[in-house]
């Protein structure tokens, strides 16, 4: 059995198996100015959340397949009628209908420059990302929003075109799984695990 938690649904009931909390030793507080009295302990505490994507799951799993969804809202009554969410949203924030979801991938390799950036030099706990981390907002032609993301490959400059990679071996099902290059990178090149 795995040591760690794992879930499946059946007949529409979480399934877990495995080991979803793990016992690990306390240790000692004590006063180093105060003859090393004792004053606690530390009660390390380790736990799996289960986290539920709800409709926002089929974009998750098409980063393993190699594809970008987004979502439009077709609604015909709605003043915001065909506006195109990048990130994904299920429903529209005008009309509150459920938008259509649709594959900008194309759009993507074809037209996604950088409209902003940041380079971070520290993270925060649990960073999996390459320091620095290089941030980008990504425009997309014919779509409303901004993408947030992270430049794998390449200096990151106003205007400069990039084309998204997606991690294809063990994927994450995580936002983690959508990387960006910059325009002319070589497959050679790209991350361990990431195809265009
Ligand atoms: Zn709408």
């Amino acid at each position: 059995m795995s040591t760690f938690g794992q879930v499946f649904v059946k007949n529409n009931k979480y399934k877990p198996q495995g080991s979803f909390h793990h016992l690990t030793p306390n240790t000692p507080i004590r006063d180093a100015d105060n003859d090393w009295k004792l004053l606690g302990v530390t009660n390390p505490r380790d736990m799996t959340y289960i986290h539920s994507y709800g409709g926002e799951a089929v974009f998750f799993e098409s980063l393993s397949k190699k594809r970008l969804m987004a979502t439009r809202c077709d609604s015909p009554d709605c003043d915001s009628r065909g506006t195109v969410y990048m990130p994904f949203r299920i429903h529209c924030p005008d009309c509150l209908c459920r938008n259509s979801i649709i594959d900008i991938t194309d759009t993507a390799k074809t037209t996604a420059t950088i409209h902003t950036f940041m380079v971070c030099e520290r993270s925060g706990a649990f960073n999996l990302l390459e320091k620095p981390i290089k941030f980008i907002n990504i425009e997309f032609k014919g779509v409303d929003t901004i993408l947030m993301s992270y430049l794998a490959v390449g200096e990151p400059r106003f205007g400069q075109k990039v084309l998204p990679v997606f991690r294809t071996l063990e994927p994450t099902y995580t936002i983690l799984d959508l990387s960006w290059v910059v325009d002319g990178t070589a497959e050679s090149d790209l991350p361990q695990g990431f195809s265009f």
